[in-house]
């Protein structure tokens, strides 16, 4: 018990002095990789993309991959959730785990967890960010942009999001169990996390307060081309990809168009307005190339660039 005391008091004493240093913090998301980092593309500086930096947003991608598979259900999710929690204690967000479990997947009984940040205001409306964070069921699959790209991102954008005033209620989710256990993809073998938040959020009431729900999901690639994904809500996805244009961004994000199953229609299918932003064209989709040298951190700084800026239009919006 002393122990445990123990643990708490530095916890507390670490996300004081945490918050004490405001958002100026360095966190030490830099300097541990030095070497590396001098070979890869510099993130733009986070002033000229609304606050948001992607050298930050790397770093997460980079010891998320450190951890090595972590598929639901696995030895490596737990380590997973360990640091996206601490990650998010760090920042002084509010976090709630929702543990649950999946009694039918093709292993089983699966304990799983979402990780949520409620970010509150005196506004019920909930915008609600979401990605997923685990890893496809694959040997030596390290899942770098499928989805430690997402996970960054997110990451990041709790950072941002935690330290200031809102005008809506906040809500950031990570996702567990997106993947499908089997190699294939098909229902209701997959998107187990989302599923659960939405069920959940239904029976508590809170389903009718959530106005929006964004999806970022392969948000890595060098190059990086989103399409509208036809699913997605038009005049959500209307508010991205013309924030982009204005942005200077028209090449990231196209007017083609795409059918993508992933963790939005968990909210989709209960009339929530959803936008799934993903680039799933990449030719290391679930193999093993899936590796860190995938991700680029300027589009991970593009990618938060959007959502941060798109705020402000998308609040008018569903005021
Ligand atoms: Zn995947």
């Amino acid at each position: 018990m002393g122990r445990w005391k123990l643990c708490v008091a530095a916890l507390l004493l670490a996300c004081l002095a945490a918050c004490g240093h405001s958002s100026s913090s360095d966190g030490g998301s830099r300097g541990t990789a030095a070497s590396q980092a001098a070979m890869l593309p510099a993130a733009p500086a986070a002033d000229t993309t609304g606050g948001f930096d992607g050298g930050r947003a790397y770093k997460h991608v980079e010891q998320l991959v450190a951890i090595g598979p972590h598929s639901a259900g696995s030895e490596g999710i737990h380590r997973s959730q360990q640091y996206i929690i601490s990650q998010l204690k760090s920042f002084c967000c509010p976090v709630e785990e929702e543990d649950f479990h999946a009694p039918s997947t093709p292993l089983g009984d699966v304990a799983m967890k979402n990780i949520i940040v409620k970010i509150p205001s005196a506004n019920p409306n909930i915008i609600l960010y979401g990605s997923h964070y685990d890893t496809k069921r694959m040997d030596n699959f390290v899942g770098a942009d499928d989805a430690g790209s997402s996970t960054g991102v997110l990451l990041e954008m709790a950072r941002l999001l935690c330290a200031r005033k809102n005008a809506e209620t906040i809500w950031l989710a990570f996702f567990d169990g997106e993947e499908a256990f089997n190699q294939n993809w098909a229902d209701p073998d997959n998107t187990y996390g989302s599923r659960e938040l939405a069920a959940s959020l239904a029976l508590s009431g809170n389903l009718a307060h959530v106005k929006a729900m964004i999806l970022v999901d392969m948000v890595g690639p060098a190059n990086p081309v989103y399409k509208r994904e036809i699913n997605s809500t038009s005049w959500l996805t209307d508010i991205f990809w013309s924030t982009a244009a204005q942005l200077g961004y028209g090449k990231v994000f196209v007017n083609d168009r795409a059918d993508i199953e992933d963790d939005h229609l968990s909210f989709l299918k209960r009339d929530i307005p959803s936008v799934d932003i993903i680039d799933l064209d990449v030719p290391y989709w679930h193999t093993t190339n899936d590796t860190l040298d995938k991700v680029d951190p300027r589009t991970l700084a593009i990618t938060g660039h959007v959502l941060i800026a798109s705020l402000p239009e998308l609040e008018k919006r569903i005021r």
